[in-house]
């Protein structure tokens, strides 16, 4: 029996990066046995920043090859995107009408986005965390599979469930976030979160010779300054990577010889780089195969789609009955 419904979502923003695997999907490949879990590729989300619809559908058709390719098992887990589930949209407009804008106002995130785009600040932009508490709660999440950057609106989701269920009645549970052991990758530059945004990233599908050239030119602990320097680990994001790839005897090794000068960034890179390919490796070969099999990812979105929407239904009904609309909704 699982112990619960659980979603959570990734942009089709391209590609994805190690960031989001670590941050994210690998907690959503453990927990699938455990949940029954629903995975969003989330494109209305990626609508509140400016995109081309020529290349929306390559985009999507990408990211369910890297959650496939990364280890989501459609047997167990269900895969969807979200547009074709209207109840994500009818459920928002809801939660629209019982958060208050200072809300949304405060959300990190939307200051960061409005002043990388200061002349596409738009409503989706503002209302993206409504749309993403819809999301959370149209599954009745228990816990949510996140990086970092998400607690504040996973914060926001539980304020909303607690004013609909206080305005309506016990509905909807209050989702946890479950985060794994590293929660957070910086980019190359050592002091943005890793981000598609800012270009910063080393991509799942990346070759070992590509990654190279990024790693060995990623900003380590900037104290240290020449070979000879004891460096601290704790403040470079190199060993944070390794912390996310690495096997226990190199992390304990390298965070040594790096506080004692034993070797120098390039060869705390070197191991870094082995165990990083030998994760993205595997993965890469899947990606490989599933580009070339369109009709089963299709299949597998369809499906998908017919199996959330069974559970989004039913939420609905359940909502409409709280606002006393059931009536005309049978
Ligand atoms: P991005 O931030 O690259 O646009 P998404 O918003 O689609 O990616 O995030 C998908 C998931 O990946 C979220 O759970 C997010 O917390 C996680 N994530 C994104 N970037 C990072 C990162 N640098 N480190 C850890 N987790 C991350």
């Amino acid at each position: 029996m699982p112990k619960g419904n659980l979603f959570s979502g990734i942009q089709p923003s391209g590609r994805l990066h190690i960031g989001n695997y670590v941050g994210a999907m690998r907690n959503m490949i453990a927990l699938q046995d455990d949940y029954q879990c629903i995975y969003g590729i989330v494109d209305y989300h990626a609508m509140t920043v400016p995109f081309k619809p020529e290349e929306m559908e390559t985009r999507i058709f990408n990211c369910a090859v890297d959650y496939l390719a990364a280890g989501i098992d459609p047997n167990k887990s269900i895969l969807m995107l979200q547009s074709t589930v209207s109840e994500h949209t009818e459920l928002a407009w809801i939660l629209n009408t019982i958060t208050p804008i200072s809300w949304l106002m405060r959300v990190p995130t939307f200051k960061e986005k409005r002043q990388q785009n200061p002349d596409y600040v738009n409503m989706g932009l503002l209302d993206y965390p409504v749309l993403m508490a819809a999301d959370i709660i149209l599954y009745k999440s228990v816990i949510v599979p996140v990086g970092e950057d998400q607690l504040p609106h996973l914060e926001l989701t539980r304020e909303i469930v607690r004013k609909f269920n206080a305005y309506f009645g016990e509905t909807f549970p209050e989702p946890k976030e479950y985060l794994g052991k590293v929660t957070k990758i910086l980019g190359l530059d050592g002091v943005n979160k890793m981000s598609k945004s800012l270009d910063n990233c080393i991509y799942l599908d990346e070759d070992e010779e590509t990654i190279w050239k990024k790693l060995s030119t990623a900003v380590t602990d900037t104290n240290r300054k020449r070979r000879t320097d004891p460096g601290n680990p704790e403040l470079c994001n190199i060993y944070t990577m390794h912390l996310a790839f690495s096997k226990e005897e190199d992390i304990d090794y390298c965070a040594r010889e790096c506080r004692s000068a034993g070797f120098g960034c390039l060869d705390c890179k070197k191991i870094l780089l082995q165990n990083l390919y030998a994760t993205l490796k595997p993965i890469q070969e899947r990606q490989k195969e599933l580009r070339n099999k369109p009709d089963y990812i299709y299949e597998v979105l369809r499906s998908g789609t017919i199996r959330a929407k069974r559970i989004a239904r039913s939420t609905m009904e359940e909502v409409y009955e709280k606002l006393g609309i059931k009536k005309f909704h049978q």
